[in-house]
């Protein structure tokens, strides 16, 4: 089974990744973490994407889809996997759906991480990250031990340049538009859980559940 997690910048699609995982032996493919990797090896498509990320606008829909496309085929993923972050766009979402078919599967369903606008903000602006190992801390909920440095490996913690408020804004408007039409577009497929001010554990019980995984 194929998963997509839909929800706002800061839902929680990766905690979430990371439960299913570990829990369900699932992989994952994050595109803002394989735009990041590229961006730190200074790749062609690295250099391409930054500007996008750094803003908090999209990366054009084809770029993005060759970089899925190559990675998915690379090893062999069409199966099993959990969308972190991809499709974004409508278009994205039928050449997925599309390049799936072609390979004998598809995307079965969608996770829609549904939560308050105020939430995800507040979320987001106090949001740390290790500079190594990109484990993610924040201020107010999940300080690190030592302020202002990784608990696993002592490296230094930064705030994401897509997590300055101005960027935040910018990241809302942009999924308001590009992103919630795929609620329609992918509509029987869909699967939502109002996560409200619920603990991930809550969460994750109700997704399982429904989803009999
Ligand atoms: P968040 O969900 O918190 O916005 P991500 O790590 O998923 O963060 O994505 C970071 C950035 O990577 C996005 O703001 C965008 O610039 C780029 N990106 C990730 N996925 C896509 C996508 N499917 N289409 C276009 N751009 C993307």
């Amino acid at each position: 089974m194929n998963l997509l997690l839909l929800g706002l910048p800061g839902s929680g699609k990766g905690t979430f990744s990371e439960h299913l995982e570990k829990e369900k032996k699932m992989l994952h493919m994050s595109t803002g973490d394989l735009f990041r990797k590229n961006i730190d090896n200074k790749t062609k498509l690295g250099l391409d994407a930054k500007k996008y990320l750094e803003s908090g606008k999209y990366v054009p829909d084809h770029i993005t889809i060759d970089m899925v496309k190559d990675y998915i085929k690379k090893n062999n993923y069409f199966d099993n996997l959990i969308y972190d972050g991809f499709p974004r766009t409508v278009f994205q979402a039928q050449a997925l759906d599309d390049f799936l078919i072609e390979n004998n599967s598809k995307l079965d369903k969608v996770i829609y991480i549904d939560i308050q606008e105020e939430i995800v903000v507040n979320r987001l602006k106090n949001r740390l990250v290790c500079s190594k190992c990109q484990s993610i801390y924040n201020k107010k909920t999940k300080a690190p031990l030592k302020e202002g440095v990784c608990d696993f490996d002592g490296e230094k913690l930064l705030t994401r340049k897509d997590d300055l408020p101005e960027n935040i804004a910018i990241r809302l408007q942009v999924y308001k538009e590009q992103t919630s039409p795929l609620l329609d577009y992918y509509n029987e497929r869909i699967f939502n859980v109002n996560i409200g001010d619920h603990n991930i554990e809550e969460f994750i019980k109700t997704v399982y559940d429904g989803l009999k995984i």
